[in-house]
């Protein structure tokens, strides 16, 4: 199997860009912040505060979490319930990062993540798919782009969904994800020693795809000449 692992920061285009390539590739695109994202929605709508180890730990006794695919789409399935509607608001976002810097919720989902990669070759997005969930991976990129950009294409995403958002509050939002993520103390973000850094500051889109792409594809070329 051949796993491709993108790590990197909030809004970087991980998930529009890793979604594209393994459509290109036919490989399965698993977004690992949505398993986060579901379990700090899980914890908000239990009341429970998404920073409480003690009270997230009794809430994941009663989680169980799936990824189904839905025409190469992926959703998050939690408890039977199709979750991967409401895991996108900025509220959403904030309780991810909150409940992903614990590390029982890291090692719940860690098997989780293993097995998608032992079953198919994947795309997989997130903050330590290439430290932590997938060491061996044979591609690593670290995509990242300068907060500014980050935040601005966020900023017109969430705009053109119809939500009520401002530029500097998702800047704000975005820095201050970005430090709990870089800084906790079980698989911060960083990038993997073996990756390739990717810096996609001033890209249009399409330009981050092809040079996305073409990396990949001359990497997975060498991988099939030895
Ligand atoms: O990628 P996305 O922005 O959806 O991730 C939401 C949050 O989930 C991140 O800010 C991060 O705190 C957490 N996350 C993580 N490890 C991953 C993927 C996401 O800690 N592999």
């Amino acid at each position: 199997m051949i796993s491709i692992a993108i790590d990197g920061p909030a809004g970087a285009g991980k998930s529009t860009i890793s979604r594209i390539v393994a459509g290109q590739l036919g490989f399965i695109y698993v977004d690992t912040g949505a398993l986060y994202r579901a379990i700090g929605v899980y914890a908000l709508n239990c009341g429970v505060n998404p920073k409480d180890t003690d009270a997230v730990a009794s809430l994941l006794k009663n989680i169980e979490i799936k990824l189904k695919f839905v025409d190469h789409e992926q959703r998050v399935i939690l408890n039977g319930q199709d979750v991967s509607a409401h895991i996108r608001t900025a509220e959403a976002s904030m309780a991810a990062s909150d409940v992903s810097a614990l590390p029982l919720v890291r090692t719940f989902l860690f098997e989780l993540q293993q097995s998608m990669a032992r079953g198919s070759n994947v795309v997989m997005d997130g903050r330590d798919i290439g430290t932590v969930v997938l060491p061996n991976a044979q591609i690593k990129i670290y995509l990242t782009a300068s907060p500014e950009d980050r935040a601005q294409r966020r900023f017109s995403e969430m705009k053109q969904k119809g939500m009520e958002v401002t530029y500097e509050g998702v800047l704000k939002d975005l820095t201050e994800r970005d430090y709990n993520d870089s800084n906790r103390a079980v698989a911060p973000l960083k990038p993997a020693q073996d990756s390739i850094i990717v810096d996609t500051t001033g890209n249009t889109l399409e330009q981050s795809v092809e040079a996305l792409t073409a990396l990949i594809r001359e990497k997975l070329a060498k991988l099939g000449d030895a």
